[in-house]
């Protein structure tokens, strides 16, 4: 029996897992700061939703959903995306906005697997729900980016275009539908089909990018209403400073996502894999699953993609580890007593010789070393180079002040 995790999965363990749950404490945090609470949606959903809520010409659901029949013959699906749920949900619970949600936890397509690419991956993000205003645009991307710096994500770049919406994507839409007709001797095998169906996905497309410089931009040809939200959420995000740079090429190619469209990009990871996450409004998102009109914007973040990027060093978890020189049951008592004070406490139970003892202290990094002596009641305690001997109960408060 093969004891690897399945294809395109990991098994994150310490310190690597340590880093995991400060950026997802971080997360946590700048969430709350923002004011959206968390929503826990289930992990799989029919496979329906996925189907009007992701789109049916889209890859994730043509070729990308882990999809099986339970023994009740319902189709599920394991969720690829958090937007669809949480949308599902709001509608359910019949709430009416504005109304906020975060999430965080796993997502599964299946995809080639390399860095930055996994079958099963994590994502935190947020729901925006039954706001039209590009206040809400423009609160949602600062967000991302507040939290995007605090993890320390290093060349982090907001990018930014506008999508126009039911009244002058079509418009736009035919426009570039006879552009790219003209180029189609230079399309890659994969666009050439779409042309027709889903020109938008075509701007999309790395392979094409070099022969679309000069493609017209849907920026260009906003009707008046959409130019003005355009406009509104750039002078927000500058008053916010949010810097940001406008990219006529980057669209979702699904009819529901109007007006604002948005990536975060981490300029230190390789180009194909280098989007840590992305968003924008989805106006027509809840009708399309069935509900009723309830506007809408938000993003989803890649928080395998954010720990390969970040430059931030996992917090030290271990306060104190307690070296014994009179065998593993004092350093239990001891550390049970340090345990119930608040300190985070390791130890060796094996009665190991104590130099062992000192180096595992050293490669756990722990910040204190408190040592049971062969004899007598106290305790030796050090931090760095200061040394102080007393009684287990006085170790935390001593420590409150080092620590
Ligand atoms: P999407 O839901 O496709 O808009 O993706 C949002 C973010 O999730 C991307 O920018 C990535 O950071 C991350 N992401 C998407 N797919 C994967 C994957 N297969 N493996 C790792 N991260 C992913």
């Amino acid at each position: 029996m093969s004891f690897r995790p399945p294809k395109g999965t990991d098994d994150i363990g310490a310190p690597e897992s340590n880093l995991w749950r400060d950026v997802l404490g971080e997360w946590e945090r700048w969430a709350d700061l923002f004011g959206y609470p968390l929503v826990m949606t289930p992990i799989f959903e029919a496979t329906d939703l996925f189907e009007r809520g992701v789109g049916t010409d889209t890859e994730v659901v043509t070729k990308q959903m882990y999809t099986f029949t339970d023994k009740g013959g319902r189709s599920l699906t394991l969720r690829p995306e958090g937007t669809a749920g949480v949308v599902r949900a709001f509608l359910d619970s019949g709430a009416k906005g504005p109304w906020k949600g975060s999430y965080s936890g796993p997502m599964f397509r299946h995809e080639r697997p390399q860095a930055g690419r996994r079958r099963q991956f994590w994502q935190v993000g947020v729901e925006y729900l039954d706001v039209e205003g590009p206040a809400a645009d423009a609160e949602v991307i600062e967000l991302g980016y507040r939290f995007l710096t605090a993890v320390e994500v290093p060349g982090l770049k907001v990018i930014l275009n506008s999508l126009g919406d039911a009244v002058c994507r079509p418009g736009y839409v035919e426009i570039l539908r006879r552009y790219l007709a003209e180029k189609r001797d230079v399309l890659c095998a994969d666009s050439l089909p779409i042309v027709d169906v889903n020109p938008l996905r075509v701007l999309d497309c790395s392979v094409c990018a070099p022969v679309l410089v000069d493609a017209p931009g849907m920026k260009d040809h906003l009707c008046e209403p959409c130019a003005d939200h355009y406009t509104q959420v750039k002078k927000s995000l500058e008053g916010l400073e949010v810097p940001f740079s406008e990219d006529a090429r980057l669209v979702r190619g699904l009819d529901y996502y109007t007006r604002t469209a948005f990536e975060y990009v981490a300029t230190n990871l390789e180009a194909a894999q280098n989007a840590v996450g992305g968003g924008g409004r989805y106006d027509g998102l809840a009708e399309s699953i069935g509900g009723r009109r309830a506007p809408g914007v938000g993003f989803a973040l890649g928080v395998d993609r954010i720990i390969l990027a970040s430059t931030r060093k996992p917090e030290v978890r271990v306060d104190v580890y307690l070296v014994s020189e009179s065998g593993p049951i004092e350093a239990l008592i001891a550390a049970s007593a340090l345990r119930r004070d608040g300190l985070r406490v390791d130890l060796d139970t094996e009665g190991r010789k104590v130099e062992a003892q000192f180096k595992a202290a050293n490669r756990l990094g722990a910040r204190a070393v408190v040592v049971v002596p062969e004899d007598g009641d106290d305790v030796d305690v050090r931090v760095g180079e200061e040394r102080a001997r007393m009684p287990v109960a006085s170790v935390a408060k001593w420590l409150e002040e080092r620590l």
